[in-house]
């Protein structure tokens, strides 16, 4: 066991502040990784506010943190994939019990023994639960690691393992491509990767915002027509002509009016998680055999599909990159959706305290 340092929160309430945390020393397939740039999701402040309490209650102290970038310190003996040197990603999944279905058709976003990057009870016993990347240094199991493609910017490369899969496997799932009407709904860290992905999937991209100043951004970052939500007159223009609707919306809103736009057959996927029920009225789905459902990150090998899509395509998220030290800040500024679009915390500033 070794000291590293991190950035932690002793309860619902108060701020992330510079701790030290334990981490295992690398066993026989572990990869030890010093952390370059870790990604600042939704969810994290979710977690550390304990607003999904009911679900998925907070452990304190919490190291939130699941895009995480870096490079190979050190291999243990029987690792084969990696080596000192490396460029690698760490998402949301640090195991799973590789043995139930799930696991073995790659989806260990299913397994119902799958512990998460942060908050699950650590099978290792180093700490409690487990500990995530606004730290220097992760210890994580070959098989939860990711090759970095050596082409992408590393800070900006950080988010596409939680936001970058969040999108991207649902659209793969429900068949996104050309000649499809694709709506992405929040144009935040995961709607903005949402909108990179339908744009190179080839889909007619449409971007609901409830910023107008997001206006001209949503057209750079690929949609083909931005419609601002809370205008009813826009929203009927799209009334029954969509394929497929992604829902990345952090709090509650109305999902009746996105349900409305889906044409026959046409689905909305939500992988935004609000902390409250959101009302659907059956309706809507009744006529038109509509669905709505929801869908969780990715597997392990489809987030490796993902970032090699990206090193192909030359796609990373649009990031403002920040030192470890604006944590508190960057939270606020989440919350008024100011920022674009992710925040991607630079490391080399929590070596410097
Ligand atoms: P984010 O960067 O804060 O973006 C959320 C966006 O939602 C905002 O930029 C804003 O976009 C819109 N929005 C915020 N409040 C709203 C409101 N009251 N009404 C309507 N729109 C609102 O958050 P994120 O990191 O992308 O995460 C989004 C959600 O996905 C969070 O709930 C997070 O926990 C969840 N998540 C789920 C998964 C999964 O596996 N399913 C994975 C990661 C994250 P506009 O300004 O364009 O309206
Ligand atoms: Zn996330």
């Amino acid at each position: 066991m070794y000291k590293t340092r991190a950035y932690s929160a002793a309860s619902a309430a108060s701020p992330l502040a510079r701790t030290s945390i334990p981490r295992r020393d690398p066993t026989e397939r572990d990869v030890q990784i010093e952390i370059l740039n870790c990604g600042i999701c939704h969810s994290d402040l979710h977690y550390k506010r304990d607003e999904w309490h009911d679900v998925m209650p907070a452990v304190y102290p919490c190291v939130p943190g699941h895009e995480i970038v870096g490079r190979v310190t050190k291999v243990g003996s029987g690792v084969t994939k990696y080596k000192p040197g490396d460029l690698v990603g760490v998402g949301c999944l640090v195991d799973s019990d590789r043995t139930c279905r799930e696991c073995r058709e790659g989806l260990e976003q299913f397994c119902p023994n799958m512990v998460l990057t942060y908050g699950s009870p650590d099978r290792h016993g180093t700490a409690p639960v487990t500990y995530g990347g606004y730290s220097d240094s992760i210890v994580v199991d070959e098989r939860f690691v990711l090759r970095i493609p050596n082409n992408l910017n590393l800070a900006a490369a950080a988010p596409l393992l939680c936001a970058g899969i969040t999108t991207y496997s649902p659209m793969r799932h429900w068949g996104v491509s050309e000649g499809k009407k694709v709506g992405v709904v929040g144009l935040g860290g995961l709607g903005h990767m949402g909108v990179k992905f339908a744009h190179a999937f080839g889909a007619h991209t449409v971007v609901f915002t409830t910023s107008p100043n997001k206006r001209e951004d949503a057209l750079r970052l690929g949609a083909d027509e931005v419609v601002v939500s809370k205008d009813a007159n826009e929203m009927k223009k799209h009334a029954g002509s969509f394929d497929f609707i992604l829902d990345c919306v952090a709090a509650p809103h109305d999902v009746n009016a996105f349900i409305n736009l889906l044409g026959r057959d046409g689905n909305l996927t939500m992988v935004g998680a609000p902390d409250k029920p959101l009302p659907v009225a059956v309706f809507g789905l009744i006529f038109g055999r509509k669905s709505f459902s929801g869908s969780p990150i990715g597997g392990l090998p489809e987030t490796q599909e993902m970032l090699d899509f990206c090193g192909t395509n030359n796609i990373t998220a649009d990031v403002e990159v920040i030192p470890i030290q604006k944590i508190n800040e960057a939270y606020e500024r989440m919350l008024k959706s100011d920022v674009k679009y992710r925040f991607s915390i630079d490391m080399a500033s929590l070596k410097s305290e």
